[in-house]
């Protein structure tokens, strides 16, 4: 496996390495090259070159299309490899990485599909001219992700970028540099020309940072959290940067009386326990109707209990090791929190091993929950849910949108015309109805309020990566 620094598709080492674990067996996983400033102005050096070559800038469309599908066909014959690596290096139970995977694969080949698609208009201006728009390469793109879906994030904002003809500095975390390296790697083997992807890990303040502030870097595409994408908006305002933001989430999963109980309750621990709730969009705020209250908590509670921790490797396995000691003790530390502030434990609440080792949290569930405990209005990103009651549709809304963030959330009820009326009132960027937590390539994903701004995804990510041109021609 290639872990020095891919820049214009050569491998560098860097002035410094550093260890990375596997969160399950807490045993070093492998050692890893850390750009600094240096490395950093090479990538974006090597991108620049890259934009501006012919062989980059003059490639018809189809033939940009032509190598992200090779690089999908790549993805494919290696993706095996790489759900494996993506489960020792995040902890995530190795079925979910394969569905991480797969989706990586569909968004590359998503986009190639998009390459020679990309079309501007003509217009009905007033005079003697015609005038149409052009949609040109936004430029150097510097895409910033986190480490709860390292490869497929980075998917997410690489695909459509290369699609549109620009170039990319690919910064992933920190903690999951892995299957970003291998991305890099089989680009290459794609035959996608020197500098069109780069691939530089290193810590956020010093790596992240650098690649904000750099000035031949037109375009940042930042997945994280809500405090350093609102430090990036400021440290971009410098350079004039386009900026989009992924950030947080709070999201609101809220069961009606009406609803189908059962399907309710799977879709509750489905949408805060898969990934371990290390998901942006997950259901960390459950808002249930008063009436089926009692019922939805214990029925919750039963399952979370048995939704015991277990080694990512084994089929079995549905809820793996927290990504880090660090956010392991972030979790516990909203957990005391929780129980200091008065919400009730049904279920978990404890740090877990398994075979003595890793940084597993118990599937937690508090009740009692309420507007103003940390565990309602803040996001813990792990597998903790706050259950909080409500006493019909309109103080449900009321609660769903008391959030500083707007990301996701769902309504289950067997109500058609309300399950209309919620989804239009909620302020969040995808509302699931009677489901939780499904993504696919064609379908944009993105925030309201402290959420961000901007889509990934859809036909709208290709927005991020284009300029609009305006040519008049004088009849
Ligand atoms: P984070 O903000 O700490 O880090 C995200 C990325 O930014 C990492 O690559 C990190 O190295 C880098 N970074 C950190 N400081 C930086 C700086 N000063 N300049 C430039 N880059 C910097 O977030 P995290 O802890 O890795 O990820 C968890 C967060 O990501 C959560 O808040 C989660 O909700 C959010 N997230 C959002 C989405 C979405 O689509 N909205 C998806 C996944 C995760």
């Amino acid at each position: 496996m290639k872990t020095d620094l891919l820049i214009g598709n050569e491998w560098r080492a860097a002035g410094k390495r550093y260890c990375l674990t596997n969160p399950a067996t807490e045993e070093p996983l492998a050692e890893v090259a850390e750009a600094g400033e240096a490395e950093i102005d090479a990538a974006v050096q090597a991108a620049r070159a890259c934009l501006d070559s012919k062989e980059w800038r003059d490639l018809p469309a189809r033939k940009r299309g032509a190598l992200l599908f090779r690089l999908a066909d790549l993805l494919e014959q290696r993706s095996k490899e790489l759900a494996d690596v993506e489960t020792k290096n995040n902890g995530k139970p190795l079925f979910e990485s394969k569905i991480d995977v797969a989706m990586a694969i569909e968004t590359v080949r998503y986009y190639a599909g998009w390459a020679d698609k990309l079309t501007g208009d003509t217009l009905p201006v007033s005079g003697n001219f015609f005038t149409y728009t052009l949609r040109e390469p936004v430029g150097v793109v510097g895409a910033i992700v986190p480490w709860n879906f390292p490869l497929n994030l980075a998917t997410w904002k690489v695909a459509p970028a290369l699609a549109a003809g620009c170039t990319v500095v690919l910064k992933p975390a920190h903690e999951t540099p892995l299957t970003a390296l291998l991305l890099g790697e089989l680009a290459v083997e794609a035959g996608l020309p020197a500098g069109a992807l780069n691939v530089v890990p290193g810590p956020g303040a010093t790596a992240g940072a650098a690649l904000v502030r750099h000035p031949l870097v037109d375009k940042i595409a930042f997945t994280g959290s809500t405090e350093v994408g609102q430090w990036i908006m400021r440290e971009a305002a410098g350079t004039v940067k386009r900026v989009t933001l992924e950030l947080g989430g709070k999201s609101p999963n809220i069961i009606f009386a009406d609803a189908d109980l059962a399907a309710a309750v799977r879709g509750a621990q489905a949408g805060i326990f898969y990934g371990k709730g290390e998901v942006c969009a997950a259901g960390s705020r459950l808002l249930v109707e008063r009436a089926v209250h009692d019922q939805v908590v214990e029925q919750l509670a039963e399952r979370a209990k048995k939704l015991t921790p277990g080694d990512p490797f084994d089929k079995n396995t549905r809820l793996g090791a927290i990504v880090s000691k660090r956010q392991q003790d972030t979790v516990l530390s909203y957990i005391a929190a929780g129980k200091e502030e008065g919400a009730r434990l049904v279920a978990g609440g404890n740090p877990a091993k398994v075979n003595g080792k890793g940084f597993y949290v118990e599937a937690t569930v508090f009740d009692g929950a309420k507007p103003g405990m940390k565990i309602v209005d803040e996001e813990i990103f792990g597998p903790v849910l706050s259950v909080l009651t409500f006493e019909n549709e309109d103080e449900g809304v009321r609660l769903a949108n008391r959030s500083m963030y707007g990301l996701a959330a769902g309504i289950w009820t067997k109500d058609i015309q309300r399950a209309h009326r919620v989804a239009r009132a909620i302020k969040a960027g995808t509302v699931w109805v009677n489901t939780y937590n499904f993504y696919d390539p064609a379908a944009p994903f993105g925030g309201y309020k402290f959420s961000g701004f901007g889509r990934d995804l859809g036909k709208e990510a290709l927005d991020n990566y284009t300029e609009t041109k305006t040519v008049w021609i004088g009849l």
